[in-house]
């Protein structure tokens, strides 16, 4: 999809990636009259939380708010102050030199004085033989996508954090029992969420436990389908849980495939910027949201970060000379 600008133009910023940091950023660069081009992404446009249902902590919403709903408002308002949004993937980025190379999935290849990267992160697999083979064939990671699939059904959800209490207490709408599988002895998720989980009616918690392996059976179509799981407690007990769902909820890994041997990554694998900035070790290239924070993760803290990229972008632009730009380019 080509954009209203001619495709050799070079833009003040481009950003890669469109939940609460790529919006926010939207919104703050648009507001300074940069008009970023958003590369939207089109497999998961707005992030994390278009798969969530009501985001219950994020200021100026009393009652909550649902993640689409609130992601929609968050597009609307960054196309209100001029951000042109694309819904295509970044599939290759060229960060190095005063301008960069932003690769589109339908080739299209887009220029610009400064990139903002906020490319969330992806789930964290269990890596068991069959998982993803199973995937969408009772192995599932979003309970708001596949819960009503599993009406009158026993699942288990593993994980022991606030996304696996979100994804458990979800999907008791639908299926008569959850198992919650937890490795460790105690829920790290908030107090809040972990109290709701111990004691709704329909969840068991199975903690020092963890998922062996997957049960499957053939179908006459040749395809394998779930039949349950194998558990394993600490004492290396084995046991067949009779679920027809099981949803992986432990945890994400920041997206960094596309920026891997251009930008200085932390030992947890986020992007690595300088102090409380966005700046990452290449002059013109800012990082925001969850691809740089290990520890937070917030849709808050993320929308936070994408303001912090922005106005890093404007201070940037504002303190490149134009002409060694074009020399530069010539
Ligand atoms: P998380 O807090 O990192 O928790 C991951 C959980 O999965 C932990 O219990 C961990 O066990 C377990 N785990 C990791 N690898 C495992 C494996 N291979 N097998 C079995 N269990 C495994 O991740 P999260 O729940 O996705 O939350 C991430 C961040 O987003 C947090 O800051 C959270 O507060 C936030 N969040 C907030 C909300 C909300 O406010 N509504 C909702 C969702 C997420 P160990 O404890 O043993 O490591």
């Amino acid at each position: 999809m080509s954009t209203s600008l001619p495709a050799d133009t070079i833009r003040d910023v481009i950003i890669v990636g469109s939940g609460p940091a790529g919006y926010t950023a939207g919104i703050y660069t648009g507001r300074a009259n940069l008009k970023p081009l958003i590369l939207a992404g089109m497999l998961e446009p707005g992030g994390e939380l278009m798969k969530t249902t009501e985001v219950e902590n994020y200021p100026g919403f009393p009652e909550g708010i649902d993640g689409p709903d609130l992601m929609a408002n968050f597009e609307a308002q960054a196309e209100r102050f001029g951000a042109e949004i694309i819904f295509e993937e970044a599939t290759d980025l060229d960060l190095d030199g005063p301008v960069k190379k932003v690769t589109a999935s339908d080739g299209e290849v887009y220029l610009a004085r400064s990139v903002i990267i906020s490319t969330g992160s992806a789930h964290r697999k269990l890596s068991l033989p069959n998982e993803s083979e199973l995937s969408g064939r009772g192995v599932s990671y979003c309970a708001t996508c596949d819960g009503s699939f599993f009406q009158d059904k026993e699942v288990a959800v593993v994980g022991g954090g606030d996304s696996a209490a979100e994804e458990a207490l979800f999907l008791t709408k639908f299926a008569k029992a959850v198992h919650l599988i937890v490795r460790g002895d105690q829920l790290r998720a908030s107090k809040i969420m972990a109290d709701r989980v111990l004691s709704h009616p329909k969840i068991e918690v199975l903690f020092n436990t963890q998922v062996a392996a997957i049960a499957s059976r053939q179908l006459v179509d040749g395809q394998e389908s779930m039949i349950g799981i194998k558990t394993a407690d600490r004492s290396g007990n084995i046991e067949h849980l009779p679920v027809q769902g099981l949803f992986i909820a432990i945890g994400n890994d920041p997206r960094t495939n596309l920026v891997k041997g251009q930008l200085e990554l932390t030992e947890a694998g986020t992007i690595a910027v300088q102090g409380r900035t966005s700046k990452t070790n290449l002059p013109g290239v800012f990082a925001a949201g969850d691809v740089i924070d290990p520890t937070y993760r917030q849709a808050i803290t993320a929308a936070a970060s994408g303001c912090v990229a922005a106005q890093d972008v404007e201070h940037f632009l504002a303190n490149t000379v134009p002409a060694q730009l074009e020399a530069a380019t010539a």
